[in-house]
């Protein structure tokens, strides 16, 4: 298990407990959106507000310690930040995944065919997971 502790100092993050549980949580289950999260940490912490998670989650995106995903048609998930990836999303569990793809070649292509300076890309694929495509 990873110390959540040492990570918070790194990113120059005041450590509470609350955000010790968040990173936890997110660490486990990968990918949340905010209702998961509030649904985890009442368990935890009767008292925490929505509000109070907000603004836990937004200060630590601010640090760029969690990343903000965003989802067609449903409400962000959140994750810890590692390298670039792009995501597949069911869109009959709500299952989400991550996967590595090169996205350089469409972000070439993007650039030529417009002439654009592109900052940021982010893929999500919509679609049904084996899972579901079994049933
Ligand atoms: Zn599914
Ligand atoms: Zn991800």
């Amino acid at each position: 298990m990873m110390n959540c502790t040492t990570l918070l100092k790194e990113y120059n993050l005041k450590v509470t407990p609350q955000r010790v549980a968040i990173v936890e949580e997110l660490y486990k289950n990968g990918h949340m959106n905010i209702d998961d999260l509030y649904k985890k940490l009442l368990s935890k912490f009767p008292s925490i507000s929505l509000a109070t998670i907000y603004k836990n989650v937004n200060a630590m995106i601010e640090k760029v310690f969690l990343n903000e995903v965003k989802i067609p048609n449903s409400k962000s998930v959140y994750e810890l930040v590692k390298e670039e990836h792009s995501h597949l999303v069911c869109s009959s569990c709500g299952k989400i995944e991550d996967i590595d793809l090169s996205i350089g070649s469409l972000v070439e292509e993007a650039t030529a065919s417009k002439n654009y300076k592109i900052q940021e890309a982010s893929v999500v694929f919509t679609g049904l997971c084996p899972t579901c495509s079994n049933k």
